[in-house]
């Protein structure tokens, strides 16, 4: 288990942080300091570790060693949207949360899926799926919003118009986001800053400097819906 820091106006921050699998080390002895409302996107080549990253920083993984420190609440969105299909969409959201139902009818608001409140999960398309699950992650006012390869499941379309409610939700609440992503127009087109997994390490971590305009700067794309 990984020893606890405080943080320094970090929302996360990790030192030496290394897991293996039998013989097989994933992370290396990682270093990573997450800032607050960061938009991050993490590439790296399948099995290179990203996701493990991911469970490690939600404190899903007993096993890892070395510091890590998260301030604030961390709130996860899988690729597969996870969603406990005996619940109804609405129950899905605040699932495992001591909070009222306003909070879970806001956060569906937010996604523009009240319509489907009291839809079974089975009955969503992959795009509204997507949506609970944010809305699932948002009502839990995450500091750090994990997303793990979230949109790559999606048709072309759908994955635009999710693209924009993802950036929409960013700029409104303001979270840290690491964004794992195969993709590296994806990457480019809504992240700050990008990282690179490779060898168990951040091999590769470097500033967004797009020459074109990007979803966040140009309103008339984000007011597009699905
Ligand atoms: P990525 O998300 O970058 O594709 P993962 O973090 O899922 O990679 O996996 C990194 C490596 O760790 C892979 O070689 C994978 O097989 C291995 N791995 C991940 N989880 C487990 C596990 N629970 N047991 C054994 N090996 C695992
Ligand atoms: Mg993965």
């Amino acid at each position: 288990m990984a020893a606890r820091l405080p943080g320094v106006d970090t929302v996360a921050s990790v030192r030496g942080l290394t897991r293996a699998f039998g013989d097989r080390v994933v992370l290396d002895a990682l270093d990573l300091e997450i800032g607050p409302g960061e938009f991050i996107a993490l590439l790296g080549r399948s099995g290179s570790g990203k996701s493990t990253l991911l469970r490690a920083l939600a404190g899903l993984d007993r096993e890892v060693t070395g510091e890590l420190s998260v301030t604030g609440s961390v709130a996860v969105a899988f690729q597969e949207p996870r969603l406990v299909p005996w619940k109804r969409v609405l129950a899905n959201i605040t699932l495992g949360l001591d909070a009222p139902a306003e909070r879970a009818h806001a956060a569906l608001a937010e996604v523009g899926l009240t319509e489907r409140a009291q839809a079974w999960p089975l009955t969503l398309s992959g795009g509204e799926a997507q949506r609970a699950s944010l809305a699932r992650a948002l009502v839990r006012e995450p500091g750090l919003l994990l997303l793990d390869e979230p949109f790559s499941a999606l048709d072309a379309l759908t994955r635009i118009t999710i693209h924009q409610l993802v950036v929409e939700l960013w700029a409104r609440h303001r979270p840290a986001v690491l964004l794992v992503t195969h993709d590296v127009d994806e990457a480019l087109l809504l992240a700050d800053r990008v990282l690179v997994l490779d060898e168990g390490r951040i091999a590769h971590d470097s500033p967004v400097t797009a020459p074109r305009p990007r979803h966040r700067d140009n309103p008339e794309l984000i007011t597009l819906r699905a």
